[in-house]
């Protein structure tokens, strides 16, 4: 197969000219680090807000990190799941955390109207797909969806989905409305317009290489600048910056793979007959939705290691092929892959670590709708002294235990993945 050249994405914006470098002494009100939709959607918030004195430095360029690769699902809740919320929370509090997921939402669709944002914004939906015959999870989840968290999620039973999705891979799915996907990279660069437009200064090639306590404030060194800011937001993903070692140490920079075939005019609706965006009931689970130009985007697989386009691609195929053999032979146009990052208990770390540190990462493969709340979280603390970033606080700096982590990572990943694959042959033994 040939080696795919860039992602999707990269390959469907123009060529930007990069911005200016961060150079000499600057002052800054707010310094946020990391140019992926947590740090922009902050600084966004701040100029919203009316803050002045917003200074971004992304070490790449914007959209280089998970935030520009992603799956472009906008969906609800976080990378743990509502039972385990409203197991370690309780009713009201975890119901508020789900509900700042949907209004980020709401939120995304606001700027992508005001700023007039062309992300190819599919307002479709998004089906959670059952790949076992076992009914149950799915109406449980939707029961405890329904009376805990006011979600009305649909249940689309086993004939509605085949007209839908032509395959006879699944039983049935819960399709959750109020969900869209888009395109990443181009909605990071809208917000990142829009933000400029209200005044926020964003360098790129400007990696942070140290941080430290400067008076009442912090001082940020670039390898041509020197920023001291009262405050500074630390928001660098699975990129991890390398400026304050309890901050690396508790996220582990997890591998996840995407690629997009060629398109596929009609065929496209051989596989599929709905602009939903899709992903399945799997530990491990395929997420794919159909792209503008009749592709298909397809992504999957987690591991501790990023692996060449080539090989997410050979990969992927396979994958594709256990759900569409129909579309046997299409060919791979892209294929890439990117690092989520993920704390030990699956939750994102938002707030602040020290006076005038703030911190917002660990969104894991569930992040762009919870960075947006993030955002609004500490623009709202930094610019009002909201304290509702406080409804993070149970899911703190815990150590990722690297790089035993990362091992326990893999193994777990094996082991669900095993798991589900004893599941799916048991089904289909007792149903021959
Ligand atoms: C392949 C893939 C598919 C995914 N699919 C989905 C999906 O469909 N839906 C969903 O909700 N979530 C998805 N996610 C998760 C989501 O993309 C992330 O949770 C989210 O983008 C994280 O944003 P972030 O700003 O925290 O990190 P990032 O976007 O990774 O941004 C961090 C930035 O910090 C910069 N940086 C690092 N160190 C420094 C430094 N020292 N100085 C300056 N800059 C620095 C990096 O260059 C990078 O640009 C997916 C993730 C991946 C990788």
């Amino acid at each position: 197969m040939s080696r795919p050249p860039v992602s999707y994405y990269r390959a469907t914006v123009p060529e930007l000219p990069p911005r200016p470098q961060a150079r000499g002494a600057v002052q800054a009100e707010v310094c946020i680090v990391g140019g992926g939709f947590a740090g922009l959607n902050t600084a966004l918030g701040l100029a919203e807000r009316g803050v002045r004195g917003v200074v971004l430095l992304e070490a790449a360029q914007v959209g280089h990190g998970a935030s520009g690769r992603n799956g472009g699902f906008v969906f609800g809740g976080f990378s743990r799941g509502e039972a385990a919320l409203l197991h370690d929370l309780g009713e009201t509090h975890a119901r508020r955390l789900y509900a700042g997921t949907t209004s980020a939402i709401a939120t995304i669709r606001r700027r992508i109207e005001g700023y007039g944002i062309d992300c190819d914004r599919m307002d479709a939906g998004v089906l959670w797909a059952n790949w076992f015959r076992d009914p149950g999870v799915l109406r449980s989840r939707q029961a405890l969806m329904a009376e805990h968290f006011g979600a009305d999620w649909q249940w689309v039973p086993e004939g509605e989905l085949r007209g839908m999705l032509h395959t006879s891979r699944y039983s049935d799915a819960l399709f959750e409305p109020g969900a869209l996907h888009f395109h990443p990279l181009k909605y990071v660069r809208g917000i990142a317009a829009a933000a400029e437009s209200q005044g926020v200064v964003l360098h790129e090639g400007s990696p942070a290489t140290s941080l430290e306590r400067c008076g009442s404030g912090w001082r940020v060194r670039t390898p041509d600048a020197t920023l001291d800011a009262r405050h500074v937001v630390l928001a660098c993903g699975g990129y991890l910056a390398g400026l304050c070692d309890r901050v690396d140490d508790s996220v582990l920079p997890i591998a996840t793979y995407v690629m997009a075939t060629e398109p596929l005019g009609d065929r496209l609706r051989e596989a599929m007959s709905t602009n939903a965006a899709v992903y399945d009931t799997r530990f491990a689970f395929d997420y794919y939705r159909p792209l503008p130009d009749t592709r298909l985007l397809w992504g999957g697989r987690v591991s501790i290691r990023e692996r060449s386009p080539a090989a997410v691609a050979r990969l992927l195929y396979r994958d594709l092929m256990k759900v569409f053999p129909r579309l046997a032979g299409v060919r791979v146009d892209y294929a890439w892959s990117g690092l989520m990052s993920y704390a030990r208990h699956e939750m994102p770390q938002v707030g602040r670590i020290d006076e005038g540190l703030w911190l917002a990462q660990a969104f894991g493969g569930h992040g762009v709708a919870p960075t947006t709340l993030a955002g609004e979280l500490l623009a709202g603390a930094i610019a009002e002294g909201d304290e509702s970033w406080r409804d993070f606080s149970e899911y703190g700096l815990v150590s990722a235990l690297k790089p035993f982590g990362h091992a326990g990572a893999q193994l777990a990943y094996w082991w669900y993945q095993a798991r589900d694959a004893w599941k799916d042959w048991r089904e289909r033994a007792t149903s021959r």
